[in-house]
Formats: structure tokens, sequence, C-alpha cells
């Protein structure tokens, strides 16, 4: 098959387009034969590596995919050749004892497609028979694909993490990323009133068109907490969504006495400081979480399949020119979701 994968981490230059062995589906798995893929921001840190990170070389990116059933794994029976499917890529063991509790994205045996095992920048892989769910006819590969890992995370961080209620307030800090369009939209979609802190008219006008109500524009306004606190009639909100994880300090003084903040990522670097007194004084809940459940991709993809919430594309590239695709994500630009298609 036809991939795109790198031997060493680097710069963009390290992604080749090359033959690889087509995976065989074993026991329990499935063979897809993928249309599209999704990019996400995790694909870049990892071509870059971190330290900690080990990757079986050569690797292959790619969490996010779409397409239909190629093979079975012997004895499986759940799918049929040729069924239109989306791929779960967080991957559980399935055995240990979160998993069998239901908690599969805290199994103690834990992969992410593409992050820890090759991924979908492929004409084909192999996931387990578990990990996918159906692609209602009419419905593009495409836009499956982009909705997987950022419906799927925000989900789990709103509703099961933060268990947001109708009437509440949430700030979302960041208005272009895949995973807080998709966090406005499930936040609107519950009932509450969002508040996004972005940089610039275009990223503002983007989380408006999702259903954002009060929009800041830090670019102008650094000391957005200070608006948020006027805006909620110095209040402060029921919830806070922090990516950034820089923003802490802002971000605990956003929220309301006896708030939530919540975090699945850290696009603004790992290690920062917090003032402490903000957490015991106003009785604050700090709820970080990673991917989500297969009971929650079910439920969220429902709701992407019945066009209640939509992920929003930007530009489509073939595999080919994966390279060209990580650059453009690389340089901030997109609005929604960058996407692979395979042929
Ligand atoms: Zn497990």
């Amino acid at each position: 098959m036809k991939a795109v994968l790198f031997h060493q981490h680097g710069g963009i230059e390290v992604l080749q387009y090359a033959e690889f062995p087509t995976p065989e589906a074993g026991p329990g798995q499935v063979l897809v034969r993928l249309k599209a893929a999704a990019l996400n921001r995790m694909d870049l840190f990892n071509r870059v590596g971190w330290p900690g990170l080990k990757l079986e070389l050569p690797h292959i990116p790619g969490a996010d995919g779409a397409g239909e059933v190629a093979a079975l794994g012997p004895g499986e029976e759940g799918w049929k050749v040729g069924d239109r499917v989306v791929i779960n890529s967080n991957l559980g063991c399935g055995k240990c004892d979160f998993c069998i509790a239901g908690k599969d994205n805290m199994c103690r045996n834990w992969h992410l497609l593409g992050e820890t095992v090759r991924g979908t920048y492929a004409q084909y892989v192999v996931v387990p028979e578990g990990n996918l769910y159906p692609i209602p006819d009419g419905f593009s590969e495409r836009s499956a694909a982009a909705a997987g890992l950022v419906f799927h995370t925000a989900w789990h961080s709103l509703i099961q993490r933060g268990n947001l209620r109708p009437g509440e307030t949430v700030l979302i800090i960041g208005a272009s990323g895949g995973v807080n369009s998709a966090c406005i939209q499930i936040a609107k979609l519950s009932g509450a009133s969002v508040y996004v802190v972005g940089s610039g008219p275009d990223k503002l006008a983007l989380a408006e068109s999702l259903g954002a109500d009060f929009l800041i524009d830090r670019s102008k306004d650094e000391n957005w907490s200070k608006s948020v606190f006027h805006l909620t009639h110095r209040e402060g909100v029921d919830v806070v969504v922090d990516n950034v994880g820089t923003t802490f300090p802002q971000s605990f003084r956003a929220a309301k006495r006896g708030g939530r903040i919540l975090t699945v990522g850290n696009s603004g670097g790992p290690v920062f400081e917090i003032d402490n007194r903000y957490m015991f004084s106003k009785h604050l809940s700090l709820l970080g979480s990673t991917m989500g459940t297969r009971q929650d991709f079910a439920k969220v993809m429902d709701l992407v399949f019945a066009g209640k919430l939509k992920p929003v594309l930007d530009l489509d590239f073939p595999l080919q020119e994966t390279a060209s695709a990580q650059a453009y994500l690389e340089s901030g630009k997109q609005m929604g979701k960058v996407t692979l298609s395979m042929n």
C-alpha cells in the first residue's frame, strides 16, 4: 500500500510518500480501506518528537480516518466487507479493569492510533472491530474523519468530565482549533451560554457562526478574564475550557466560585505556574481527560450524523501531498479541519 511515513523526527521534510506492507487483520481486528483522514495538531508534535516519545519507526501518523471494511480477521463476524465506517482512534485493551468498566480511554495498556501505533496516513489500517462505527448513507467519509477525534474528545470533556448543564455559562479559550470548535457546538446543544476568547476577527467570526454568544478578541484585550468578569455581571463562568494551559492564571480568574476548569491539551506548552490561592479560595475543580469512551464516540457521532454537530472543514489534500497539508496546519492559518484523500 501507499503510506506517508517518517524514519526520523524532524520538519515536514522527513515525511515520505512510500510503499509500506499492507497490514493484516488478526483475531478481533478489521482491515479498513481508507478514503479520508484528518490531521490533528498531535501529528505535528509526534513528527517533531518530544521527550519520552518512543515510536516504532518508520512511523505512520494519523488518528482520524474513514473508509470501508476491506477484510475481517479470523472468526470476525461483526462487520461485512464494504461497510462504510469511521474509526475511533482511542485503542483500549478491552480486558483491564478500566476497559471492563467502560472507561476505555483510561485503559492500563492504552494506545492512540497514529500516536503510539501506526495510523491513518495510508491506504489501509488495521483496528480492533470495536473501534469502528457505521457511517450512514449520504454522509461523506471526509466529514466523518474530520469529526472523529475532536468531537469525541470535546464530548467526553464537556459532558462526562464537565457534567455541563443547560443554562450554565461556558468560556472557551481559543476560537478556531478543532476541539474548541466542537466544544462551542456541544455547549450550545447542551443549552449553555458560550463565551469565546480568540485572536482576530476571522477566527471570532467562525466561533460566532458556530453559535458562540459572546466574543472577546484577545489581540485587543490581553486581560480578557476581566472582560469575562464584566460580561457575566461580576460572577465569572461555570465552566472554562482551557486547552492552552499557559492561560490557566486568567482562566482561574474568569471562573465562578465553584467553577470547573476542563483541559484536554496544552497547546501553549506543558509547564507553567499557577496561583493556588484561586483554586481553594474559589472552590475550583480542575478536570483533565484525554479522548473518550466507546459509548461517548457512538453518542457524539450519532449527533454528527444527524447534523446537530458539524465538523468545520478547511482544505483537503491528496495523500501524496501530506507534507503540504502539515505545513498548512503548522502555519496556524487553517479555520477548521485539514483532511487527506486517498485514491
Ligand atoms: Zn484496557
